[in-house]
């Protein structure tokens, strides 16, 4: 009850202060209103500045911004745009034991201090940035904000896309822990937030050390080098990109780390001739081993066969189309089936109404073809594929 008391007070003052056009960033109010601030940060669940804007009927683009152009400095009173050279040449002091003498006093003032942070932003920060300079207030606001937005917020990810955040918290509050606690989060359940995959991968700009090393570090610890099992971990797609990239295949990146994970053996299929892949096919289709692409490629030198013969046909299905196999789009199972039936209605239907509905008008026709596209390539792959189960 006295929290609410206390929200309906502060919003109250807040719409006052705006009426009068005074300025409303917080290191404004801090100056000129202390007390409304620290009213604001001692509500209970977490309020925060923006919120009390939010919630009197503002926000950051209807309010007045003030920024001083100048700072006192402490000791003699002199209004200076920054006071490094004046406290060494005045007062004989550095800055350092100026700022032990009067703990949280500025050296230099609040326009520099946004114009230095604005320069420092190279990223587009995942949020925009509301106030101009940095303030413990700010960083627990924006801490906030981006939880309420749904951002992960652990220090891995704060430290990757808010290295700014992240270092004021620890300044400010000693550590990240303690900065969520101020914000009335618990540090153990926001460590258990599920890891972002959508961050930059660390191997965009990776040289071919860099590559060689991780490939080195990963024969040592026992883990695996084959393409087909670094493609399913993380940033493991990125990681064969940038090698192929770098080397021009990924056999290239293993040799240039010495590493031979078939032992010396050497896929048949590097060199086979057209004739000599058309030769394996047959052979396959005769004693019944499966043809298929996913069971082809997850046999040794299944992979290389199958490059060699998209080398020759354009792929593995064009292939055994070329000697008159798979005729048939896709060796359906149950639910293949099924699909391809409906497809089939669906297209014999959506036909049938184009035809009626270009008697009447033209105009309903629109959505159909992509609607068919659509449903094409989400059930049959192709064209092709589409003509042969149309003419079966
Ligand atoms: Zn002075």
């Amino acid at each position: 009850m006295a929290q609410a008391q206390a929200r309906k007070s502060v919003i109250r003052e807040i719409r006052q202060l705006h009426a009068r056009r005074e300025p409303l960033n917080i290191s404004a109010v801090k100056r000129n209103h202390p007390d409304l601030i620290e009213r604001v940060y001692a509500v209970r669940p977490f309020w925060g500045w923006k919120r009390a804007l939010e919630d009197a009927g503002l926000d950051y683009s209807k309010i007045n911004s003030e920024l001083l152009d100048y700072i006192d400095c402490k000791i003699c009173g002199k209004d200076l745009g920054a006071l490094s050279y004046h406290l060494v040449s005045q007062h004989q002091i550095t800055p350092e034991e100026y700022r032990q003498e009067y703990p949280g006093a500025a050296i230099v003032c609040e326009t520099i201090r946004a114009a230095i942070s604005r320069r420092k932003q190279r990223h587009r920060p995942v949020l925009q940035r509301w106030e101009d300079i940095w303030s413990p207030e700010y960083v627990l606001d924006r801490m906030a904000e981006l939880h309420r937005r749904k951002f992960p917020l652990n220090f891995d990810w704060s430290k990757e896309h808010e290295s700014a955040l992240a270092d004021k918290a620890i300044r400010d509050f000693g550590s990240w822990d303690e900065a969520l606690r101020r914000i009335g989060l618990d540090p153990a359940r926001i460590r258990l937030f599920r890891p972002t995959w959508r961050g930059k991968s660390p191997w965009r700009h990776a040289n071919k050390a860099a590559v060689i090393a991780e490939l080195c570090r990963r024969e040592k610890a026992k883990k695996a080098v084959s393409w087909k099992k670094i493609v399913r971990e993380q940033f493991g797609p990125a990681f064969l990109l940038r090698a192929t990239k770098l080397f021009g295949t990924w056999g290239a990146a293993l040799d240039a780390a010495g590493l031979d994970p078939a032992g010396g053996a050497k896929s048949p299929w590097r060199r086979a001739t057209k004739s000599a892949i058309l030769e394996e096919i047959y052979r396959r289709r005769r004693e019944g081993e499966p043809l298929r692409w996913k069971q082809v490629v997850s046999v040794q030198w299944g992979q290389s066969l199958v490059n060699r013969a998209a080398r020759f046909f354009g792929s593995w299905n064009d292939a055994l189309r070329a000697i008159g196999l798979n005729r048939r789009p896709v060796e359906a199972n149950g639910r293949t089936r099924r699909k391809r039936r409906l497809y089939v209605r669906f297209v014999v239907e959506r036909a049938h109404a184009n035809r009626c509905a270009h008697r009447r008008s033209s105009a309903k026709r629109t959505d159909a073809p992509c609607l068919i596209m659509r449903a094409r390539c989400s059930v049959l792959g192709t064209l092709h594929c589409e003509r042969a189960v149309l003419n079966h």
